[in-house]
């Protein structure tokens, strides 16, 4: 068989995957246990992990569920235990070696302790820590000066072919953002004609790459933790001044 990536809509805007190599298949932030097993069946697999991204209960809470369901395997990030107790931890790991499936993990803690991005295959799983024309916000247990050194120097260091997989759809919330800070974007402007396409169109949006969030991101484009602690901030106090025309 050969490998399969999958992704999947549930609550309003949270995205779960699916990975399979082979027979061996691994569940990423199954928040809605009954969306993640339809996605698993459509595949005709069973998902012996369940690795998560951070510990935010939006993205862990359908697990104790699966893994009573499925006999699988939860791995995360002990730093984030109070949010979820993993079966198994990830902090300290670089790689993970799942049956057939062979992921790297990126420690990038800020929007919570415990975050990684998890890269398989040229794509990045980013969680909560970057999204589509953003990052994520710090309001849960967050730091936004760690984030920001994770935003420089991990998500920084890594190939700008990498698709980005966030764990939720904020890409028409954040790209108006994007484009107040600079309207002449023509990569912002393009991404968000490409999002507001396929849901026009009844489809999930294509994903980025990092190359392209370098484009588009401003918090790919600070270059200091003071200045993406500062854009952090204006992002949180940010509402649309005028509805950016579609
Ligand atoms: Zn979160």
């Amino acid at each position: 068989m050969t490998p399969a990536f999958a992704r999947a809509r549930y609550r309003a805007d949270n995205y779960l995957y699916l990975l399979v190599e082979g027979d061996d298949a691994a569940l990423i932030d199954p928040g809605d246990p009954a969306v993640a097993l339809a996605l698993a069946a459509a595949h005709r697999v069973t998902p012996r992990w369940i690795i998560h991204t951070h510990g935010h209960a939006d993205h862990t809470g359908g697990s104790a569920e699966l893994r009573g369901r499925l006999g699988a395997v939860v791995i995360g990030h002990g730093a984030d235990a109070s949010w979820f107790k993993p079966d198994e931890e990830l902090a300290g790991r670089s790689e993970l070696a799942l049956g057939g499936l062979g992921l790297r993990v990126h420690h990038a803690p800020g929007h919570t302790p415990g975050s990684v991005l998890l890269e398989w295959r040229g794509r990045l799983l980013t969680g909560d820590t970057l999204f589509w024309g953003g990052c994520g916000n710090c309001r849960h247990g967050g730091d936004p000066s760690r984030l920001a050194t994770s935003l420089l120097e991990v998500v920084g260091r890594l190939d700008g072919a990498l698709e980005v997989h966030p764990g939720h759809d904020y890409a028409e919330a954040n790209l108006p953002f994007c484009l107040e800070l600079d309207p002449t974007s023509a990569a912002a402007q393009g991404r968000l004609e490409a999002v507001r396409a396929a849901r026009r169109s009844g489809e999930e949006p294509p994903p980025s790459t990092l190359a392209l969030e370098r484009s588009a991101n401003p918090f790919l484009q600070a270059r200091s933790v003071e200045a993406l602690v500062a854009l952090r901030a204006r992002r949180d106090e940010w509402t649309p001044r005028s509805p950016v025309p579609e």
